[in-house]
This record gives structure tokens, C-alpha cells and sequence, in this order.
């Protein structure tokens, strides 16, 4: 996604703000079937049916009707996404939008003259029922743009993400093979020894967020300063995630260049190793001051890694089952629940091989992806010492 500031005329605005709003009605409609569901009752309505309740529901307000049918059910395609996102633990429930509070629609089918460059600064792109609105040409746009999205942030801006499956970075064909584990300590480690800590927000910038939350706190509802404080709030929360989507793209990038196999745990069944390592309610004594930072890139930042290394290397992924890949020493194969000097340090009771906690499991999920270790096949605890070459990236940490 490389997203740009759109510069709606007035006219525009309005006819945006009303695509908004037909997305936040028929989301908010999916939502609201999916809240009356409770285990046990037939099935929530899926992204068919309520394609065709859709269509009733155009039939009966004409205001809907007079929308465009791309924009609303497209909210719908993104509701299922939400859906299918919590259900695979990677996201929360969906739940009600609500006008004025990250706002957007999405098109999808785009055609590649319905972007154009008008000069340097200066793109338009072509938007049902609004017609040609520009935005600012501030970084090359990607070719093939298939969708874009629309949003309006807290702040009021206008901006546009344009999507394209970005080409495949071509593979050393080293035969090497790395692999990633969601770090506690750090946002990734790798099974090289590296540790990547995804950019948040500087110290100041911290302080400051800080100090504008407790202004807000103070704000009466619904005055002109609360507004200011909260778009202030949401600019700044604009940049922490932008350099966290910036990080998630050269890191796949790099990754994708170096390596013939990338590694990564499988997010359908993560929930088996959170307790394992432990949980970000009840982290180590260490990584408490990190977990806030981490639990975010944990919700989104992860996700999108896998996403964006599987665009990026495809067919060049291997998604392994994570249990135990944090409980497995990767020297000797041993795997016990109290392998673990503390939430970040691997300590192997049986060899005293001694890692860094996310290395180690890293180093189980490379191993696995090559098949070449007893880590995570989850088998007998007798299976021995393996042969193996020398660990020499494991000693250099911990
Ligand atoms: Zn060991």
C-alpha cells in the first residue's frame, strides 16, 4: 500500500463523506447480524447472502440505490475479511464504525487509465459518482494498481492507498533458509542471530502523545480544543504507523533478497505457543516496558510481514506449526517447558545450550522448514541429539 494526500474539492468532499457512509451502514448491518448469532443458532449470513440481502436493501432505500454498489459491497468483502482475520486470531472482533472515526471505502476492478499523472506534484484518480479528484504525486506510483482505498482520518484528511501485489524479489538461490519468530523482547528475531525492532515513536514524540492524552482527559466533550487535541493525537498516531508499514516493507524485502526459504510460524494455530511464551498480560520481567510497543506489532505488523514476504517470495515461505518451537533447545533437540532461564534467555536443561529465547525458536522454525530437526514435530521426548552442523550463529547471542 503506498498511500497519498488526497485534495477533494468541497463538492467532492460531500460525495466522499456519502461513500463513507454507505460503507459504515452496511458494515455496521453486518455487524449487527453477526452480534445476534450465539452458538448454537444457524449460521450468520456469509458474504453471498448478504450480497443479495444487499440488493433487497438498495431496492428499498433509494438513498443506498443512489450509491455506488462497488463501494457498499465492498464493505461488505472487508467485513468478511475482518471476520475471517479474528477467527484466525490475528485480529479482534470487528465492531460498530462510527461517523468521523477512521472512515474510508474501498474500489476494487480499477483500470489503468483511471489514475494518471497530471504533473509533478499532481495525480488524479477517477472515483465512482465523485468523478476525477487529485491528490499529491509525492513517491512513484506502483504500476497495476488493482483497488484503492479511500479514507478520511480523525484529523480530517483525505488519502488514498493504492494496492498492487508488488513484484517477487528474485531468490539468491543459496539454499539458504532463515527463520522469523514474532519476538517478545524484539519485534523479530531471526534465526541468524539478528534481532529487528520495528520503529515506533521517538522519545519526544512519546512524551508529547503522553502529554496530549492527559489534555484530552481534561477537554470538555465537544469543544473546540478536545477536537484540536484529538486530531493532534491521531497525526501523531499516523506516524507511529506509518514507519511500522514502512518497516514491515523493507524488512520483507531484505528478507525475500537473502534468503532461498523463509520460515515463520503459522498464525492459524499461534494460540498453542502464546502460553508458552508467556503471555503479553503476564510477560517477563524484562520485556514489561516493551510489551505495550509489541503487543501492537503483534496485532498488526506480524500479520502484515507474512502477508507482504508472501507477495514478495512466493512459494518461498514455509508456515510451521509453532508448538513448542519455544519449548525445543535447537542444539540438542530437547524440549521441556522449563528450557527457560527467563522470558527472554533459552537455557536447555539437558545440554546447557544457552540462546536468545527468540532466536532459539527461530532457529526450530528454520530447521523445521528444512526438515532437518525434531523441534515442533511435537514427538518423543527420547529423541536424542541429531546430527547437526555447529550452532556457531547461536553462540554469539545470549
Ligand atoms: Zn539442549
Amino acid at each position: 500500500m503506498s498511500r497519498y494526500r488526497l485534495s477533494p474539492t468541497p463538492a467532492q468532499e460531500a460525495a466522499l463523506a456519502e461513500h463513507c457512509a454507505h460503507a459504515r451502514f452496511v458494515w455496521n448491518l453486518a455487524v449487527e447480524q453477526h452480534a445476534h448469532w450465539k452458538p448454537g443458532r444457524k449460521s450468520a449470513p456469509g458474504f453471498a447472502e448478504q450480497c443479495r440481502q444487499l440488493t433487497e436493501a438498495r431496492a428499498a432505500f433509494g438513498w443506498l440505490a443512489a450509491g455506488s454498489i462497488v463501494v457498499q459491497q465492498q464493505a461488505l468483502k472487508d467485513f468478511a475479511q475482518a471476520m475471517a482475520n479474528f477467527f484466525g486470531g490475528t485480529h479482534r472482533k470487528p465492531t460498530w464504525r462510527r461517523r468521523g472515526r477512521s472512515e474510508g471505502f474501498r474500489i476494487v476492478a480499477v483500470k489503468a487509465d483511471q489514475v494518471r499523472r497530471l504533473s509533478r506534484n499532481t495525480g488524479e484518480v477517477k472515483i465512482p459518482k465523485v468523478g476525477w479528484v487529485r491528490f499529491r504525486w509525492s513517491r512513484a506510483v506502483p504500476g497495476g494498481v488493482k483497488s484503492y482505498r479511500i479514507t478520511r482520518d480523525a484529523a480530517g484528511r483525505w488519502h488514498v492507498a493504492f494496492a498492487a501485489v508488488p513484484k517477487p524479489v528474485p531468490a539468491p538461490a543459496t539454499g539458504e533458509a532463515v527463520g522469523v519468530d514474532r519476538g517478545v523482547a524484539a519485534s523479530a528475531a531471526l534465526s541468524t542471530g539478528q534481532l529487528l525492532t520495528a520503529p515506533g515513536l521517538r522519545e519526544p514524540e512519546a512524551r508529547r502523545l503522553l502529554r496530549l492524552q492527559r489534555r484530552l482527559a481534561r477537554a470538555r466533550r465537544g469543544s473546540h480544543r478536545r477536537a484540536k487535541v484529538k486530531a493532534a493525537i491521531a497525526r501523531l498516531k499516523a506516524r507511529q504507523s506509518d514507519r511500522r508499514k514502512d518497516w514491515v516493507e523493507k524488512t520483507s524485502t531484505e528478507l525475500a533478497r537473502r534468503f532461498d526459504v523463509i520460515a515463520v510460524e503459522d498464525l492459524k494455530i499461534r494460540n498453542m505457543t502464546r502460553s508458552a511464551k508467556g503471555t503479553v498480560e503476564q510477560p517477563g520481567t524484562n520485556v514489561r516496558q516493551k510489551a505495550g510497543l509489541n503487543r501492537a506489532i503483534l496485532a498488526a505488523g506480524w500479520g502484515r510481514l507474512v502477508t507482504r514476504l508472501e507477495d514478495k517470495a512466493p512459494g518461498r515461505v514455509v508456515k510451521i506449526n509453532p508448538a513448542y518451537t519455544s519449548q525445543t533447545c535447537n542444539a540438542c533437540g530437547h524440549r521441556a517447558p522449563d528450557n527457560r532461564e527467563s522470558q527472554a534467555v533459552f537455557r536447555c536443561v539437558a545440554c546447557g545450550h544457552r540462546a536468545d529465547a527468540d532466536v532459539n525458536a527461530a532457529c526450530n522454525l528454520r530447521d523445521t522448514a528444512v526438515g532437518r530437526t525434531v523441534a515442533a514435530r511435537g514427538g518423543s521426548p527420547s529423541g536424542g541429539p541429531v546430527n547437526r552442523e555447529p550452532q556457531r550463529d547461536l553462540l554469539l547471542v545470549g
